[in-house]
């Protein structure tokens, strides 16, 4: 492309180059994308997407097995255009929603309450693993449809600190990811992944069902709930 990166920053669960030229790169990495420093000798996985050779002689690869990730290359004024960018709530990281204006931001949903927190319209830059980290917190079936959700679930969720614990990982997560940006590190977590390990609440085992083309991690003791009658 011959264009130099101004600047990068989340949106999200998006990230944003911002190039010479009035360009931009958006990588929307979904579940399985993720950039990856390599030497152009070292061997090219599979799930590579894209390559852009950078003038430090290193390759800043898109990997993605699912291939679900979406990537645009466009100028700023094209962004509306992007729905998943235009659509995006407050920040997490942002100051926390208030309780008031989080029920009115559920208001519009009829989904599963994991859905509506990662889909990004409600607060942006909840992940897979993340939703179910809080939903765990918050006692909640992730299954559930949010119009079912009691006021008391409502309260656990959007009171979840979570958040905070979020915030401070992502220093030890910096430290620990070092140049391999495309490591997922998640065994920091307490349910997500966890198949068969102890609930660190109760002791039961840890539930792994994929649904939605996605694994969601939850407690059964903790956060009863069924398929049916949600
Ligand atoms: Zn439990």
């Amino acid at each position: 492309m011959g264009k130099r990166v101004d600047s990068i920053e989340r949106y999200g669960k998006l990230l944003l180059f911002s190039l010479s030229g009035n360009r931009e790169l958006i990588v929307s990495p979904m579940l399985t994308g993720a950039l990856m420093w390599r030497e152009p000798a070292t061997r090219v996985m599979a799930s590579t997407i894209f390559i852009f050779d950078m003038k430090s002689g290193q390759q800043l690869r898109y990997i993605d097995q699912k291939k679900m990730g979406q990537m645009y290359y466009l100028s700023p004024d094209q962004r509306s255009e992007i729905v998943r960018l235009e659509n995006q709530g407050p920040d997490v990281f942002d100051e926390q929603l208030s309780f008031d204006e989080f029920l009115l931001g559920l208001k519009p949903f009829r989904g599963e309450v994991k859905g509506v927190l990662t889909r990004g319209q409600l607060v942006s830059g909840i992940g897979n693993a993340c939703a179910d980290e809080i939903l765990h917190d918050a006692m909640v079936y992730p299954f559930k449809k949010v119009t079912r959700l009691s006021d008391d679930e409502k309260a656990r969720v959007h009171g979840s600190d979570l958040l905070g614990d979020f915030e401070s990982a992502i220093e030890v997560l910096r430290e620990r990811v070092g140049d391999q940006i495309h490591r997922k590190i998640r065994d920091f977590l307490s349910v997500h992944g966890k198949k068969n390990e102890k609930c660190p609440r109760c002791g039961s085992s840890i539930t792994v069902i994929t649904a939605n083309k996605r694994e969601t991690s939850y407690c059964r003791a903790c956060q009863p709930g069924s398929l049916f009658g949600r």
